[in-house]
């Protein structure tokens, strides 16, 4: 069977030179020459990557190796004539390329050396033997297995793809009306998302569809219906349902899982995929507004802003996609930031897809494929540095390393450029802590261009209290308004709120938690057998990557663990109590070396209330994607 990445065959009568040359105008230049790689013949192959044209380099959301426009233009040239002789040569199926040959198409690609350790990582996630490897084999006993999937979010879906694939029985519980979780629910004006959307998506499911490269909330949440409803989840799924609790019974080796209908469900494991920011957080400030006030996950569709006098509270990852999208068509905004945001300039995050680039990655041999991969090898590790603390480095008030001071005077030109004539504005927006230490936005200029704006107002303040007529900022200053937009962000570190899920011996994981959430590789709890968090402690990632990608690596685990129990026959599988704190003390250890606990970042959802870090890997990505393979049989007991 031909790979599904080669290609689909076309003539010329199917889509002429003409059509050709105008498709590939919409392409990335280093992903056309590799998959002119992947079209020629072997012997042809090494004059290509010997050629002058090649990338200068790799960047986050470059897609054009920093060619100019000229030597653009001629590899565009050289890959028609490839392309036309290979169509014309009846789009033959490529022959396979070698690990050796992948790993100098990598280097290729981005212009620099790759550790040998990347290219097993790559392979797997790039497909490109056109074999879904993380799909893993059928689990011999899985049908004796049933699984019980709490939320039919990203990982929700993803852990019943794949429990499904393996043979376990299952059921989905998911809250709200409709699949996508967080993309169901954050449909405030401006959601898009911020990791390009040729990465933003499972390896195994690739779309050729995307309208943008950092589409709008509609158009994820319809990627993930369309993902959902190909794999049949429906069937399985109970929508507007929630999971209250769960509660292990040792004796039967069960879990029952309690819902808000009054009903229990009996299963042999439960992952709960129920993300970090699910539930809204809004300050509770005293007083009470008399207009509408709402969460930006909660949007009110109902209200219409338009001539409104609008205050927004906060200028997180939301506010900044809120404020630009609705500045036009309120009568005022006024954006209350605590703490000005670092920004990555990002000049094409609001650009369109070309109609060439769908064309190309179900018709160009694995140029949907190099593509992703242009995407994820920037963030792949490559920031990691940047948020690493060198103890000598001084002053750790503004950056903690040389390289992340550099980050720092990056950014900080990126957003004075924007502003060469406002003082006052840039001494708002500039942030006085090191760079990356929370969550940095991709920038495309709007939002200083929306700050700009005559009915916009940036007040560098927090939230007092509210009154019948507006909002009182923690300067005392009044803010009249119609509408309250809370744009708070979420209860990111109490996991798994409002779940009660009781283990062995009776103990409630919350409580057992306390502040301090932990799980073996984000992902299994010791004394909570057959459990499995997906998006657990930390596993977000804050240097770069894709949420899905941490998913795919912790769900490729869950289902290791899972065949561990039901071909071992056993009613039970847990991390020992030695792997599982070992894993916490490392990760903590780990997690203090890095920006996202600097002291100096007052205000920051990556730190809790004690300033430990509970949400964010500290490890790199190859290190975490080559840990959870497979669970380590040292590490985990069965009984
Ligand atoms: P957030 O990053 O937690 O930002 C919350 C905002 O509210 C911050 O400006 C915060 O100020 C402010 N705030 C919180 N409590 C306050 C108080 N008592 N008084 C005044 N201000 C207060 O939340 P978010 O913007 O919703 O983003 C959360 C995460 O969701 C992001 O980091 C990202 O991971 C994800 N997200 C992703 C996308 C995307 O992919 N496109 C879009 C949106 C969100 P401080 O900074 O001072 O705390």
């Amino acid at each position: 069977m031909r790979n599904v990445h080669a290609g689909l065959p076309f003539t010329a009568a199917e889509f002429s030179d003409e059509q050709l040359a105008a498709a590939l105008e919409d392409l990335s230049v280093p992903a056309l020459l590799v998959s002119c790689v992947h079209m020629s013949r072997p012997e042809d192959r090494a004059a290509i990557l010997a050629s002058e044209l090649r990338p200068q380099g790799s960047f986050l959301n470059e897609y054009q190796g920093f060619l100019d426009a000229d030597a653009q233009a001629r590899a565009r040239a050289f890959a028609l004539d490839v392309v036309r002789d290979w169509r014309d040569r009846g789009c033959p199926e490529p022959e396979p390329v070698s690990p050796a040959m992948v790993k100098q198409l990598m280097e290729w690609i981005v212009g620099a050396a790759v550790g040998d350790e990347y290219v097993p990582l790559v392979l797997e996630e790039l497909e490109l033997d056109g074999a879904d490897e993380r799909a893993g084999a059928p689990v011999a006993g899985a049908a004796d297995y049933p699984v019980v999937i709490i939320g039919a979010g990203m990982s929700g879906i993803l852990a019943a793809i794949r429990v499904s694939q393996a043979g376990f029985p299952f059921v989905i519980v998911e809250k709200n009306a409709g699949p996508g979780g967080t993309w169901w629910e954050n449909s405030y004006p401006g959601a898009r998302v911020d990791v390009g959307s040729h990465f933003y998506c499972y390896s195994f499911e690739p779309a050729d569809h995307w309208t943008e490269f950092f589409p709008q909330q509609p158009e994820v949440q319809a990627y993930f219906q369309g993902v959902f409803d190909k794999h049949g989840l429906g069937d399985h799924t109970r929508f507007s349902t929630e999971v209250v609790g769960a509660t292990w019974d040792e004796a039967a080796g069960t879990w029952s899982v309690e819902l808000d209908t009054g009903e229990s469900l009996v299963a042999r494991a439960v992952v709960a995929a129920v993300g970090q920011m699910n539930r809204p957080f809004v300050p509770d400030v005293p007083g009470g507004f008399d207009g509408p006030a709402f969460h930006t996950a909660r949007w009110d569709h109902d209200v219409d802003v338009t001539g409104k006098r609008v205050v927004m509270v906060g200028a997180g990852a939301t506010g900044f996609q809120v404020a630009p999208a609705i500045a036009d068509q309120v009568k005022s905004l006024t954006v209350l930031q605590r703490t000005a945001q670092w920004m990555f300039p990002n000049p094409g995050y609001h650009d369109r897809v070309g109609p060439g680039v769908g064309w190309a990655i179900r018709h160009l041999p694995f140029y949907g494929r190099w593509f992703r991969f242009l995407i994820f090898w920037p963030s792949c590790d490559a920031a990691f540095a940047a948020a690493k603390v060198d103890p000598d480095w001084e002053p750790q008030a503004t950056s903690v390393s040389e390289i992340n001071d550099i980050v720092r005077t990056m950014f900080s030109e990126w957003i004075t450029s924007q502003l060469p004539d406002d003082p006052e504005l840039v001494a708002k927006v500039v942030p006085d802590y090191p760079a990356t230490g929370k969550r940095t936005l991709q920038d495309n200029g709007s939002w200083l261009q929306t700050l700009s704006r005559d009915n916009v107002t940036l007040v560098r303040a927090g939230v007092d209290r509210l009154e019948a007529d507006g909002v009182v900022d923690d300067q005392g200053e009044l803010h009249p308004a119609d509408v309250v937009v809370w744009a708070t962000g979420f209860r990111v570190n109490d996991f798994l709120l409002p779940l009660r899920i009781i283990g062995r011996d009776g103990q409630d994981l919350r409580e057992t938690w306390g502040s301090a959430p932990r799980a073996h590789l984000g992902v299994t709890v010791s004394g909570f057998p057959n459990l499995f968090l997906l998006y657990g402690p930390n596993t977000n990632l804050a240097s770069g990557g894709s949420i899905i990608f941490a998913s795919e690596c912790e769900v490729t685990f869950m289902v290791e663990c899972l065949r561990l129990l039901a071909e071992s026959g056993s009613a039970a599988i847990e991390p020992t109590r030695a792997a599982y704190d070992d894993w916490y003390e490392r990760v903590q250890a780990e997690a203090q070396t890095m920006v996202w606990a600097s002291p100096h970042i007052e205000h920051n959802y990556y730190k809790n209330a004690e300033g430990d870090v509970h949400g964010i890997n500290p490890f790199r990505i190859v290190d975490y994607w080559g840990w959870t393979r497979r669970p380590d049989p040292a590490d985990y007991q069965l009984s």
